[in-house]
């Protein structure tokens, strides 16, 4: 431990932005052990990819504690199924840890398949599992053939990496779903969208402006995605990918297996959304689909731009922290921030790459403390340190940001209001507004 509080281990995880400086941050690498990291675990990051998959049986082999990660945080919606908010465990006990699992696994497959019929089961290895060595793939394999449906080994011990591996577990499960080749007939002017979780409906809002452009969109993954929406995916003729932490490895997959190209977008504040929306309408090339992506850009900023200007005068001036999953989305809130007259004075991700951070280094401003994969008491010291007075962070950063006194923000799976598109950089800039206004700092500070 050095003198002014952080661990030796952690100093290359942390940057303190100096100006034509370039980032030179240790990302993308297992956390430090006795770190208290924020992060999730593999099995979570695999979640994260799966749970919006709605007709699905989501099986979590392991511990009954592993399955407390469910639907309930991480509430993406469904227009169809709901089968994937129930949650399903082979609750590991201390005999199947001694003697193994697989008999109670095999077993829980059938259980689960008499009852509800599915046409697809994931079934997550646990740490447990990881550790006893059960043979998932086999299991899953005999299952298939005893009962004539997909069901798929998703590998994600929680020690077995960071939540980055999570992501590629369960983007492989998905490719193992559509095959390895693409045997299907592209659809021209198709989509399909990766990286969005159809959180608080943020998948519908998005694809209301696809539909008005002309475009169809063909699968979100995995947000409101179905198993025959999964086996579409392959037809599309572009993809086009959000959460790039997470989805850039399929879409590179799905390039190479069905030579569908893809570029990044990012849904979140006004100017990424106009950003987007006509990358997309350029990247299909159809001067029909610009025209009408032109038209309704005109008629979305007209409705949005006097609405945040209100919110502007009464927010500015105000100091951000921010720390989040992604490097992109962590990009776009910085960009949201100033477009408010707000200075993002900390920043961190779970999953940023060096091209994110680099990015995050040129939105700030000189001082700006940059962090991979921290820690409560390397967020706390810093928001002090800096004079933060908002915090933007999920679950396991809203006790802290209470804690302190600063005004929080929620902008993690479990939220309830959209924050993607036009719609959405309003909800933030309400939501910026009613939290550093409340009334309640008048009782405390
Ligand atoms: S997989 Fe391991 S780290 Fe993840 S929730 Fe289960 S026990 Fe915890």
């Amino acid at each position: 431990m050095e003198k002014n509080g952080l661990l030796e281990g952690r100093k290359k995880f942390i940057m303190h932005k100096e100006n034509e400086v370039p980032i030179t941050i240790s990302c993308d690498e297992n956390s430090l052990s006795g770190a208290v990291s924020q992060r999730a675990c593999v099995y979570c990051g695999a979640r994260v990819v799966l749970n919006p998959i709605t007709d699905a049986i989501h099986l979590v082999h392991g511990p009954i504690g592993c399955a407390s990660y469910t639907w309930d945080i991480r509430g993406s919606l469904s227009s169809d199924s709901q089968l994937y908010r129930n949650s399903f465990s082979t609750d590991l006990r201390e005999k199947d840890i001694v003697f193994g699992g697989e008999k109670k696994l095999a077993s829980a497959i059938t259980e689960a398949y008499a009852e509800y019929h599915p046409k697809v089961i994931f079934v997550y290895a646990t740490c447990v599992v990881g550790v006893i060595g059960d043979d998932i793939d086999a299991v899953c394999k005999n299952a298939e053939k005893e009962l004539g449906i997909r069901v798929l080994p998703v590998k994600s011990p929680g020690f077995s990496g960071n939540k980055r591996s999570g992501y590629k577990a369960g983007c492989n499960a998905i490719l193992q779903l559509m095959g390895e080749t693409k045997i299907v007939e592209t659809i021209p002017g198709s989509i399909n969208y990766l990286g969005d979780f159809n959180l608080a409906a943020e998948a519908w809002i998005i694809k209301s402006y696809l539909n008005e452009m002309g475009v169809k969109l063909l699968t979100v993954l995995t947000g409101d995605s179905n198993y025959e929406s999964l086996l579409q995916a392959p037809r599309a003729e572009l993809n086009i990918v959000q959460c790039a932490g997470s989805m850039t490895y399929l879409a590179k997959q799905m390039q190479s297996a069905y030579q569908i190209p893809f570029d990044k977008v990012r849904f979140l504040g006004v100017d990424e959304t106009v950003i987007a929306l006509r990358k997309i309408a350029n990247l299909l090339g159809d001067t029909d689909i610009i025209k009408r992506t032109e038209k309704l850009i005109e008629r979305k900023l007209t409705e949005v731009t006097e609405v945040l200007k209100q919110y502007r005068e009464r927010v500015q001036g105000h100091k951000a922290a921010i720390y989040v999953g992604g490097g992109f989305k962590a990009i776009a809130l910085i960009k949201q921030f100033n477009n408010l007259g707000i200075d993002t004075v900390v920043i961190g991700t779970q999953t940023g790459d060096q091209e994110e951070y680099e990015m995050i280094r040129s939105l700030t401003k000189e001082g700006t403390v940059i962090l991979d994969d921290t820690n409560p008491n390397e967020l706390q010291k810093f928001m002090l340190e800096k004079g933060a007075d908002i915090l933007v962070g999920g679950v396991k950063e809203r006790p802290l940001a209470y804690k302190l006194g600063l005004a929080f923000i929620d902008h993690n799976h479990e939220r309830k209001h959209a924050l993607s598109g036009f719609e959405g950089a309003i909800n933030f800039a309400k939501e910026v507004d009613l939290t550093v206004n409340s009334p309640v700092w008048d009782y405390i500070n």
